[in-house]
């Protein structure tokens, strides 16, 4: 039995990770939850999967899932109660889920803890990839994606050497404006921006896949998860979203990992790795898929793909800059503050305006992080209040 931390259980991945434990009971056990604030689930799944421990993010809701569970699990709240979970010593892996870098310090305690991790939120990647890496590599454990593209690029590169990679390509799905023109970016809703064409999952990386920003934090996170310079790290279009990503090999042979899109198969392979096990839920008939193509990803029309391979060469605090004011640019759209081609350029001017400091420690990190988004709240104040509806 692998006895698995759930943090962000609540969410599309947690829900996900929820499935793929009860498809392998016989493997899996869930002994603790980690949620925000979604009570009424928590709540639920603490009923039914009984676990050792949950943790929800206000004390009040802490109190009221206590008085509901008296004895039958030890409930905690906030950041302690994450760090709680993703230390407790029944546990062998921690699954991170949480959306942004509220799960950073706790991942960090679950390495230090010995514990392997199944990371899903690569923003803990972007922003503090070279401490999370080394961490681990010092603690002797395993940092397991979750992220399909990364998963797939980790699936060819197993047995073979680094210095055999020519380079990793992210597939790309193109997101909802693939064939959009560029003159009508601004007129783009944010009820437009939230229908992803092959992927169901949580709003903030479903806006970030509209603007390719999320190509863009997966450009860094793969630079980091597996040690290759961002040079080696390319994106191709693929809107059928059936392969994956691919690896191409010095001898120009390419190998692809591919599947009808669903999360619960890097999920299970992260959770279950280095086995394979029997698991039918994923079902790929190519007849019914017909046709994969690919096509450049246009940086024109998607700046972000620029910018993040700029901040991805340039290192040290740049790429927590960029995650911080993509964040605030991303709640500013959703809250009608700024146009969608306005998020893109939001980013670049914190990042323009950021003196970057090399190899940053976490608090420095976090200073940085602070910075853009206090930065990033008051450009966007400039750029005007005018949303704009089709
Ligand atoms: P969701 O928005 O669906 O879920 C986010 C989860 O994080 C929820 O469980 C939420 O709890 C929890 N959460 C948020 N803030 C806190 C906090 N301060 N403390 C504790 N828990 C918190 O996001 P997704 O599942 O879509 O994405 C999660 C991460 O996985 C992101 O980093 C994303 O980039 C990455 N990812 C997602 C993929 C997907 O297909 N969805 C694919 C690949 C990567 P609550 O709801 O209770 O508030």
């Amino acid at each position: 039995m692998k006895k698995v931390v759930l943090l962000g259980s609540t969410g599309s991945i947690g829900t996900s990770a929820v499935k793929v434990v009860q498809d392998l009971s016989d493997r899996l056990e869930l002994v603790g939850l980690g949620a925000g604030c979604n009570i009424g689930l928590l709540s639920e799944q603490i009923r039914t999967l009984k676990p050792l421990a949950a943790s929800i993010q206000s004390p009040e809701d802490a109190r009221k899932l206590r008085s509901e569970f008296g004895s039958e699990a030890r409930i905690y709240s906030g950041e302690e109660g994450l760090i709680e979970l993703a230390t407790m010593p029944e546990a062998d892996i921690v699954l991170v889920s949480i959306v942004g870098t509220a799960g950073l310090k706790p991942t960090l305690a679950a390495i230090r803890a010995g514990k392997d991790i199944a990371l899903a939120s690569k923003e803990i990647l972007v922003v503090a990839g070279e401490i999370v890496m080394n961490l681990a590599r010092e603690c002797g454990v395993n940092v397991l994606t979750v992220d399909s593209e990364h998963s797939a690029i980790f699936q060819c590169l197993e047995g073979h050497k680094p210095e055999s990679v020519r380079r990793l390509i992210l597939t790309a799905s193109g997101g909802p404006f693939r064939n959009t023109p560029k003159e009508e970016f601004p007129l783009i809703t944010l009820e437009r921006a939230l229908q992803h064409p092959s992927w169901v999952m949580g709003r903030k990386i479903t806006l970030d896949s509209a603007t390719l920003f999320n190509k863009g934090l997966e450009m860094i996170e793969a630079r980091w998860l597996f040690d290759m310079g961002m040079d080696k790290v390319s994106v191709v279009v693929h809107p059928q979203s059936i392969i994956h990503s691919m690896v191409e090999f010095v001898d120009g042979s390419i190998l692809a990992q591919m599947s009808t899109p669903d999360m619960c198969l890097p999920i299970q392979y992260a959770l279950t790795w280095p086995e394979r096990i029997p698991n039918d839920r994923v079902q790929t008939r190519f007849s019914s898929i017909g046709t994969l193509t690919f096509e450049d990803a246009d940086e024109e029309r998607f700046p972000s793909l620029r910018l993040a391979r700029q901040a991805g060469q340039e290192g040290g605090t740049l790429p927590a800059v960029l995650n911080a004011a993509n964040e605030v640019a991303v709640q500013a759209f959703i809250e009608g503050q700024i146009r969608f081609d306005q998020i893109a350029a939001l980013v670049e001017k914190v990042m323009q305006a950021h003196s970057r400091i090399d190899h940053p420690c976490l608090e420095a990190l976090l200073e940085a992080d602070g910075w853009a988004r206090q930065s990033a709240q008051s450009i966007s104040a400039t750029l005007g209040n005018r949303p704009i509806t089709v």
